[in-house]
């Protein structure tokens, strides 16, 4: 840092202190906001993902959400509103969260890619790493208490491999120095209507680890 901006920075901690303010959570010098943060997603290519996209679907959700859920990718609708889970299985998260006793507006939903794959196919290996950065700083940012990762590409942010759903669903582990707990994913609930109390299980299980 230039030497005048270290001399501002000093005299503004200065006139804080004299405020009456003892400390400064260090993340609030160096992470971005999380409305700088949209505003690069929106505009990334990084990966060969931006070329077929609609809209970018950074998430949504308090900046201080405690339960953070992680999906896929963006499906053909959240691609045209540019918002996480509007279509099918939107649907079926909405009413997982009804039956697990939690308000959507009190999560914060994202993505583990943040464009949608051509033809809805898995997003591969390097477009989950290209676009890893930008999970990782919305970890860093919200500081949530606890991860619920849904489904085999969410869970391989933990594993480095695709596959071991039906295997992991429900274990706690651990991502980024935070609780994460796997489940199925909503898309798969749609189709086995019968695995839908177990994901309200691990989401309640999820809740449980806040408190
Ligand atoms: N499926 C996902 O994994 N994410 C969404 O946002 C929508 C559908
Ligand atoms: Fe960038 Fe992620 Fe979109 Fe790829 S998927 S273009 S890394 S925002």
């Amino acid at each position: 840092m230039e030497d005048y901006k270290k001399n501002k920075l000093k005299e503004a901690l200065i006139y804080l202190k004299y405020l009456g303010f003892e400390k400064i959570d260090r993340r609030i010098l160096n992470t971005p906001q999380i409305s700088d943060l949209k505003k690069e997603v929106d505009v990334c290519s990084k990966c060969r993902l931006y070329k077929g996209r609609t809209k970018a679907v950074f998430g949504e959700g308090p900046s201080d959400a405690k339960l953070m859920i992680i999906g896929e990718a963006p499906g053909e609708r959240e691609d045209e509103l540019g918002l996480p889970f509007v279509g099918a299985a939107g649907k079926e998260i909405d009413f997982i969260f009804e039956l697990a006793g939690v308000k959507r507006k009190e999560v914060f939903i994202t993505n583990v890619v943040k464009c949608r794959p051509p033809g809805n196919r898995n997003p591969k290996p390097d477009e989950i790493d290209a676009c890893n950065r930008y999970l990782r700083d919305q970890i860093k940012i919200i500081d949530p208490k606890v991860i619920v990762l849904l489904g085999n590409v969410a869970l391989y942010l933990v594993t480095g491999s695709i596959g071991g759903i039906t295997k992991s669903r429900g274990k706690k582990m651990r991502y980024l120095s935070r609780i994460a707990i796997p489940t199925f994913h909503p898309a798969y609930v749609v189709r086995n209507p019968g695995s839908r109390d177990l994901v309200v299980k691990d989401i309640k299980e999820a809740l449980e680890s806040i408190n």
